[in-house]
C-alpha cells in the first residue's frame, strides 16, 4: 500500500478515484457543487506524494490564501511526507512570490511595493490631477471608474478603446487623455517601485514571455499543476497555466461552469469549457455525486439553476439521507425584522446543538449585512466578517504599514505621502512638494540606506510640524537594517510608540480599539524574520476583520460567519441564512435595468453559489419593505429568483407580525 496509508478506493468515488489516480497527463474535473472537486484535489496532492513525486514539484493554485492553507493542513495531515517545498496560494500570492525573485528583470527592484485599490486610486487621481484635464467642461471618470477600466482592460486582454465604446460610452470623447491617464500610471508606478494586483498576474506572464529560460526554470520545477474554482480563472490566469504547462508538465483543472460569478472582474467561463481543446489528451472527469446537502435543499438547487439556458447539463444526486425538512421561505416586515429573526434563529440552533461555526449569513452585498450586524452585536453572538473593510484597509493599519514600506523602499511615493500628511500643515499639496524634494535630494534611488534624520532635511517642512519631522528621522533610522528595531514586530512597535499613538489619540475617538488593532498587528508581525515577506503578506491575504491573515482563527471564540456570496465560493455549512431576497437587492437592481440576459445568469449563478454551501438547513429571507431606499420607504418585490422552483419545495413561515396584526396589538380598542 501507499506510504501514508490512505484507502483512496473506500474514501473515495469511483468517479473522484479515477481522477486522482490517474496518470500523469491533462485532466479536467468539472462536476457540480458539493461534489468533492476540492476533495478530488486535495487526494491528489496526497496520491501524487504517495506516488514519491517531490513537493517542491507541485503547484497548487486556489481562489483564496484561505483555501490554500486548509487543503494543505488536510494534505499535512493524510500524507507523513514534507510538504514544505509545496507551493500553493491564489495566483496573485505566486505571482508575488515568483517576481520577488526576478523583479530586475522587469525593471523593478524585489523590494517593490504592492498598490491596493485605495493606493491606486491615490495614484490615479494625483496623475489626473498633474495632467491639466479640464473636468469642469465634461465629467470626467473618477479614479474608481478608471481603475476598473484599466484592470478590465488588463485581465480581458480587450483594447481599452473598445471597453470605452461598449461599457463606457459616456466618457468615450475623453478617449485620448484616458489612454494618456493609462500610461502615465504605468509610468509613476515604475518609478515608484509598485505593482499593482493586476501586475501580479501581468508582469508575471511578461516575465514568463520575454524570459524563456526563466519560464524554462518554472516549468521544470512545477511537474503538477493543480487548480481549484478553475471557471473563474480570467484570460490571463489560464495563460498563466498554459505557459507552465507547455514544457510537459501534468494539469489538473477542477471547476464547475454553473458557479461562474467573477465575469465582472474578466473571468472567463471559457476557459473551462476549453480546456480539453487546448490541452491534447485531455481526459474529462465527472462526478455526479453531492455529499455536501441533503436532497431538499439540493434539489431546490437544481431546479433554480435549470433557468439559466446556457450551461453544461449535468445533475446531481444526492448521497445524502431525507432530512424531512424543507428549507424555509421567511417573509419580513423590514430589514431590522429580518435581523431579529436571523439572530433569534441563530440562538435557537446553538441550543439545538449547532456550533456558530456551523452557521453563516450570506447576502448579495457587503452593505446589507449591516441591520444584522447591529442585531448579532447586541444580543453578543460573536461574528467574523469575510466581506467589507478587511483588517488591513483600515486607515490606522494603513498608516502603520506606510511606515515599514517606506523604509524597505524609499521612491514608495504613496506611503511616504501617506506618512506626511500624517504631520500638522501638511496637505495634499504640501506632501506633493515635499515628495519631489525628497526625490531630488537623490537619498530616495542612493544604493546605500540614508542616514535618516539628514536625508529628511527638506526645504518646505512647516514650523508647526518639526518635532513630528524630528521623531520621524529617529524612528526610520532605528527600523533600517542594522537598527535596533528592524525587525518587523519591533518596526510597529517603534512607529506605535515613537510617533503614531500620539496621533491616534488625538485623531480618533476610539482610540483603544484601534490601539488594539496595532497591536494584534504587532503580534502578528513578530511572526516573520523578514519584512518584505511580512508586507507582502499584509497586502495578500488581508484576513477577516481583525483577524491578520486569518492566523488567530483557532484561539478565537466560536463566532458565525457573514460573508458576501462572492466570498463564499467552495465553502459550507449546517445552516445558511440567506438574507435580502427582494427584486433590486438580489437580483441587483442594476442588472434588473440592463435587461440582458447574460448577466442575468450570472446572478444566477450566484443564487445557486449561494443555495448550495447548505449542509442541512436554508432559510431564505426577505423584507417586505425597505425603510432606508432612498426615494422613501418602498415595498419590495420578493426575489424573482424565488419563482424559479416549485412553491412546495419551500416551508413558508410566517414569524413577522402582519401589518394588521400588529394594529390589533398597539390599538388599545
Ligand atoms: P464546491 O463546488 O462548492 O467547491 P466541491 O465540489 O469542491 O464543492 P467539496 O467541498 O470537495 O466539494 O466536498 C463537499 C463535501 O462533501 C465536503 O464536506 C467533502 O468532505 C464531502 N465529500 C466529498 N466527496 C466525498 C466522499 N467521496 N465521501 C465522503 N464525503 C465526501
Ligand atoms: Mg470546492
Amino acid at each position: 500500500g501507499p506510504a501514508s496509508g490512505i484507502d483512496y478506493r473506500a474514501e473515495l468515488n469511483d468517479e473522484q478515484f479515477g481522477a486522482v489516480t490517474s496518470s500523469p497527463g491533462r485532466a479536467l474535473v468539472i462536476a457540480g457543487a458539493g461534489s468533492g472537486k476540492t476533495r478530488t484535489l486535495t487526494y491528489r496532492v496526497a496520491y501524487l506524494l504517495d506516488q514519491g513525486i517531490d513537493a517542491r514539484h507541485i503547484l497548487l493554485l486556489t481562489f483564496t490564501n484561505k483555501a490554500a492553507r486548509e487543503m494543505t493542513e488536510r494534505v499535512r495531515s493524510l500524507v507523513p511526507h514534507d510538504v514544505s517545498a509545496l507551493w500553493s496560494g491564489t495566483f496573485h500570492s505566486i505571482g508575488n512570490r515568483i517576481l520577488r525573485r526576478h523583479a530586475e528583470e522587469l525593471g523593478f527592484t524585489k523590494s517593490f511595493s504592492i498598490l491596493d485599490t485605495d493606493d491606486q486610486k491615490s495614484l490615479l487621481a494625483s496623475v489626473v490631477g498633474s495632467m491639466a484635464i479640464d473636468t469642469k467642461v465634461r465629467r470626467f471618470p473618477k479614479a474608481d471608474v478608471l481603475v476598473s477600466m484599466f484592470s478590465l482592460e488588463r485581465n480581458t486582454g480587450e483594447a481599452l478603446k473598445d471597453i470605452l465604446a461598449v461599457r463606457y460610452p459616456y466618457f468615450d470623447s475623453w478617449q485620448r487623455e484616458i489612454h494618456e491617464v493609462r500610461d502615465a500610471y504605468a509610468r509613476r508606478k515604475q518609478e515608484t517601485n509598485s505593482m499593482d494586483f493586476d501586475d501580479l498576474l501581468l508582469k508575471t506572464l511578461e516575465l514568463f514571455r520575454d524570459h524563456p529560460d526563466i519560464l524554462a526554470l518554472y516549468q521544470q520545477r512545477f511537474r503538477h499543476l493543480l487548480v481549484d474554482e478553475y471557471q473563474d480563472t480570467n484570460s490571463v490566469q489560464s495563460e498563466l497555466i498554459d505557459l507552465l504547462a507547455a514544457g510537459g508538465s501534468s494539469v489538473m483543472a477542477v471547476g464547475d461552469d454553473a458557479q461562474s460569478i467573477y465575469s465582472w472582474r474578466g473571468a472567463d467561463m471559457g476557459n473551462i469549457l476549453s480546456f480539453p481543446k487546448r490541452h491534447d489528451g485531455c481526459r474529462v472527469f465527472k462526478i455526479e455525486t453531492n455529499y455536501r446537502s441533503v436532497p431538499e435543499i439540493l434539489e431546490l438547487s437544481n431546479a433554480a439553476i435549470r433557468a439559466n439556458r446556457s450551461r453544461f447539463e449535468k445533475d446531481l444526486r444526492s448521497s445524502r439521507e431525507v432530512l424531512g425538512v424543507k428549507p424555509a421561505l421567511v417573509p419580513l416586515e423590514d430589514p431590522s425584522a429580518q435581523a431579529q429573526f436571523v439572530a433569534q434563529r441563530i440562538l435557537e440552533l446553538r441550543d439545538e446543538g449547532v456550533p456558530l461555526e456551523e452557521m453563516a449569513v450570506l447576502y448579495r452585498a457587503h452593505f446589507q449585512s449591516l441591520e444584522i450586524q447591529m442585531e448579532l452585536t447586541s444580543r453578543g453572538i460573536p461574528f467574523a466578517i469575510t466581506s467589507g473593510l478587511r483588517f488591513f484597509e483600515q486607515a490606522h493599519i494603513k498608516d502603520v504599514a506606510a511606515f515599514l514600506r517606506l523604509v524597505t523602499n524609499r521612491r514608495d511615493e504613496m506611503s511616504f505621502k501617506r506618512i506626511l500628511q500624517l504631520m500638522p500643515g501638511i496637505g495634499n499639496k504640501g506632501a506633493e512638494k515635499l515628495w519631489s524634494e525628497w526625490r531630488k535630494s537623490g537619498a530616495a534611488t542612493a544604493e546605500e540606506a540614508p542616514d535618516w534624520p539628514a536625508a529628511l532635511a527638506l526645504k518646505g517642512v512647516p514650523k508647526k510640524a518639526a518635532k513630528m519631522w524630528e521623531q520621524l528621522g529617529y524612528i526610520l533610522a532605528e527600523m533600517t537594517p542594522g537598527g535596533s528595531f528592524a525587525r518587523p514586530g519591533d518596526m510597529i512597535y517603534s512607529v506605535l510608540e515613537g510617533m503614531y499613538d500620539d496621533h491616534l489619540k488625538a485623531s480618533y475617538d476610539n482610540y483603544e480599539n484601534r490601539r488594539s488593532d496595532i497591536e494584534q498587528l504587532m503580534a502578528y508581525a513578530s511572526q516573520f524574520e523578514d519584512i518584505l515577506e511580512f508586507l507582502s503578506q499584509l497586502s495578500l491575504l488581508g484576513g477577516a476583520d481583525g483577524e491578520p491573515g486569518g492566523k488567530r482563527e483557532e484561539q478565537d471564540t466560536e463566532k458565525i460567519t457573514l460573508s458576501s456570496i462572492h466570498q463564499a465560493k467552495g465553502l459550507e455549512w449546517k445552516a445558511v441564512f440567506l438574507v435580502w431576497l427582494a427584486d433590486g437587492a438580489f437580483p441587483n437592481g442594476r442588472i434588473i435595468e440592463a435587461d440582458d440576459e447574460a448577466m442575468m445568469e450570472e446572478e444566477r449563478r450566484l443564487f445557486y453559489v449561494a443555495l448550495t454551501r447548505a449542509k442541512d438547513e436554508l432559510y431564505l429571507s426577505y423584507p417586505l419593505i425597505n425603510p432606508k431606499s432612498y426615494s422613501g420607504e418602498v415595498i419590495q418585490r420578493p426575489s424573482r429568483f424565488l419563482d424559479d422552483f416549485p412553491k412546495e419545495m419551500v416551508e413558508e413561515w410566517n414569524v413577522s407580525p402582519r401589518w394588521g396584526d400588529s394594529w390589533e396589538v398597539d390599538e388599545p380598542f
